[in-house]
């Protein structure tokens, strides 16, 4: 681990907390409950990882290949569905109810990851994995021909926010909701879209002035979380790289498996939590969610 020794307190190392996924992504705390529920994607499964008892358990399964999830203000838990081409919401009471899952006419490709907006509105991203990769979901077409990122909202309904990027994956919003982050992870080689964190300025329903944020270098960027002070924590091939609101690189975190998603929880809101390939890892560290 290179030093940011205000990042990560001294000692705490990576711990796996749990395994046997195929390929776990969409990491959530969920306070109410004291777990982290996750996506075993091709595994066509949620799981549960309880805080107080360290106990593993499928908290759903045939669920149309979940992906990432976040929770809403009213404690319902927003998730992408693969299969089911759409965003949904489920309820404390286990309840299924679709949110969105067409953009006009087009159904989505297969909304991937998704974020709340300062103003309650949900952003996600739509690339195309679940209607190309088998294990993922069910074939399909692009229907309405790219892969955009899409915001919803009761009182408007869908837009899209983000056009010009690749395959759109993971998203995140900075603390003051000024700044939206997405990764991008196209099979590009080398340095191209693939690699790339963009960074696009929020003005209230529109985002604009997209610009390189910070390039991963080892695999692709997948999911991402941002931190109270406004640091960009991304998955990657080889671990976690952090970076400042400016985008240097602050911090990496070797993992044992190629890192997919990641994100802040535990009673403090201070650990983070982390899906790669099969496991589940968390390491405490001296930050905290974004408020957002
Ligand atoms: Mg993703």
């Amino acid at each position: 681990m290179t030093t940011e020794p205000n990042l990560i307190p001294s000692g705490a190392t990576i711990e796996q907390l749990a395994t046997g996924s195929t390929w776990a992504e969409g990491p959530l705390w969920i306070p109410d409950e004291g777990v982290v529920r996750w996506s075993d994607i091709p595994g066509d499964r949620i799981m549960l990882w309880d805080a107080a008892t360290s106990e593993i358990s499928v908290h759903r399964d045939a669920v149309e290949f979940t992906n990432g999830r976040m929770l809403d203000r009213d404690g319902s838990v927003v998730q992408c569905s693969h299969g089911r081409r759409r965003l949904e919401r489920e309820m404390p009471d286990g309840t299924v109810t679709e949110i969105v899952s067409h953009w006009g006419e087009h159904r989505l490709n297969s909304p991937n990851d998704v974020a709340l907006a300062p103003d309650g509105s949900y952003w996600f991203t739509d690339p195309d994995y679940g209607i190309t990769q088998p294990r993922e979901g069910h074939p399909g077409i692009r229907e309405y021909g790219g892969c955009q990122v899409f915001r919803w909202s009761e009182a408007e309904g869908l837009t899209s926010v983000i056009d010009d990027m690749d395959r759109p994956n993971g998203i995140a919003f900075s603390p003051d909701g000024g700044t939206v982050y997405v990764t991008d992870t196209a099979t590009a080689a080398g340095h191209g879209p693939g690699h790339w964190i963009r960074a696009y300025d929020v003005h209230g329903s529109e985002a604009s002035g997209g610009r390189l944020f910070a390039t991963i270098d080892a695999g692709v960027p997948d999911g991402i979380a941002v931190d109270v002070e406004g640091r960009v924590w991304s998955s990657a091939g080889d671990g976690i790289h952090v970076f400042s609101p400016e985008g240097a690189e602050l911090l990496f975190i070797p993992a044992p498996e190629v890192v997919a998603n990641l994100c802040f929880g535990g009673p403090e809101e201070t650990d983070l939590f982390i899906t790669a390939t099969t496991s589940l890892y968390r390491i405490r560290t001296s930050t905290r969610a974004a408020q957002s």
